[in-house]
């Protein structure tokens, strides 16, 4: 699976309230748990988690996890990880505070908030006659795990409009990296060693009530692609050029397989549904049969898209 390569140990109860972060003026939780945070809902603790209120709390965080060698890893919507049940050992960061979540129009460009769920700033391009986004109305999630991940589908992805993104570095100083200098693939993109803070999207000029008729269809369509019901549900594999993970999947006959508490999603095959007992091993295992599944009947490697921590 899309695993990060470094490893860590598993996050264990500290004795102390101490924390490396105590000096900082930022109110860090031990032991969050973050299956709260994910739409999975599966998994263990943040050793250490925090919401900071700005930019420069955020930096005094991130320079200090550098300094101090604690893993670092940002949260956006949580709607593609999987986390294991022995949690993270290190520091979650979620960009949830109003400082990390604007979405400010400076026609034909946005600009926003590497928090900002993308629905809103999707729905605030098609307001404002702003035209190029609206095919990923309905991919849950953050603009920052969006341009982490290049999210899109069949009507584009968000790549294809990134002016500039803003990073933090591991000491804590921005730097904004120009188009020439992003890279987005399927499903994949360049931005995967520092902090997102924010973007800018080039878009077009268009008349307002064509795009939001155009964001409702996708909006229709797109949802009825997805498992209705419950939001225990995470989206197993890319899609390969010119074909679909989900008919793939159906073609291997992988439809109703499933591993302890974790199930395809039958009526769209690209799912996995987490019931209420549901393992992080249930999901991985699931997820590496359907690919040899898919292997052995239709000699065809299917890339994970869910992102193990
Ligand atoms: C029902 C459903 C439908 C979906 N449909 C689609 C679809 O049509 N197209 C598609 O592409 N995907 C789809 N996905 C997958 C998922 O929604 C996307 O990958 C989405 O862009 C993830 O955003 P997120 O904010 O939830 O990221 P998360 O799951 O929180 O994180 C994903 C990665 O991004 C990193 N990250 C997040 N924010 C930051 C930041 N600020 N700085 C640095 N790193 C960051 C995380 O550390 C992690 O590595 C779907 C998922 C579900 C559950």
């Amino acid at each position: 699976m899309n695993q990060r390569s470094r490893s860590t140990p598993a996050a264990e109860p500290r004795l102390s309230a101490a924390t490396p972060f105590d000096d900082l003026g930022v109110a860090v939780s031990c032991l969050e748990p973050l299956a709260h945070h994910t739409w999975l809902g599966i998994g263990g603790a943040a050793e250490f988690f925090c919401e900071p209120v700005d930019v420069e709390a955020l930096a005094r965080v991130v320079k200090r996890c550098h300094e101090k060698n604690i893993p670092l890893r940002v949260i956006g919507g949580g709607s593609n990880v999987l986390v294991p049940g022995a949690g993270f050992a290190g520091m979650v960061v979620r960009l949830s505070a109003p400082s990390f979540c604007g979405i400010h129009v400076e026609s034909p460009v946005i600009r926003v908030g590497a928090g900002a769920k993308l629905v809103h700033v999707v729905s605030a391009a098609v307001q404002a006659g702003l035209s190029g986004l609206e095919t990923l109305v309905d991919v849950p999630g953050t603009i920052g795990g969006a341009l982490v991940g290049n999210a899109g589908g069949h009507g584009g992805d968000i790549g294809e409009r990134v002016a500039d993104v803003t990073v933090m570095l591991g000491d804590g100083t921005l730097e904004v990296r120009e188009r020439a200098r992003l890279a987005f693939e399927a499903r994949w993109s360049n931005l995967d060693d520092c902090t997102i803070i924010g973007c800018r999207l080039d878009l077009d000029e268009e008349d307002p009530a064509l795009l939001t008729k155009r964001m409702q269809k996708q909006w229709i369509v797109g949802r009825s692609a997805q498992p209705s019901g419950t939001r225990s549900v995470a989206m197993m594999f890319k899609d390969p050029l010119g074909t679909t993970a989900e008919s793939l999947v159906s073609q291997a006959g992988a439809r109703d397989l499933r591993a302890g508490d974790a199930a395809v999603y039958a009526p769209h095959a690209n799912f996995v549904v987490a019931g209420p007992h549901c393992s992080d091993d249930d999901v991985r295992t699931l997820v590496e049969t359907v690919r040899a599944r898919v292997r052995e009947k239709l000699g065809i490697e299917l890339t994970p898209q869910i992102e193990v921590w």
